[in-house]
């Protein structure tokens, strides 16, 4: 599993654009592995840019969204969408 995407914790200026600041908000994450098993988390909270719209999911949230899609993976599920919910 790999997530494509940067972990930051807090509310801060965007490091991307520089200028934006980055808002909390929700986005979707679609988590896939080399099996071709792929899990679609929709609702995630994420700390979304005003200006460039860049997303940033924090690291519990990261690696509760790995854990559970390790979870469907083990239990035979090829490819998933579903709503984010914190154990
Ligand atoms: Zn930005």
């Amino acid at each position: 599993m790999e997530v494509g995407i940067p972990c930051k914790k807090e509310i801060m200026n965007c490091p991307i654009c520089k200028h934006g600041q980055t808002l909390p908000g929700k986005t979707s994450i679609t988590l896939s592995d080399p099996a071709g098993v792929t899990i679609v988390f929709k609702n995630v909270p994420a700390l979304v840019c005003d200006n460039c719209g860049e997303e940033y999911v924090d690291e519990a949230t990261t690696g509760e969204l790995l854990r559970q899609a390790k979870a469907a993976a083990a239990a035979g599920i090829q490819v998933e969408v579903r709503s984010y919910a914190a154990a």
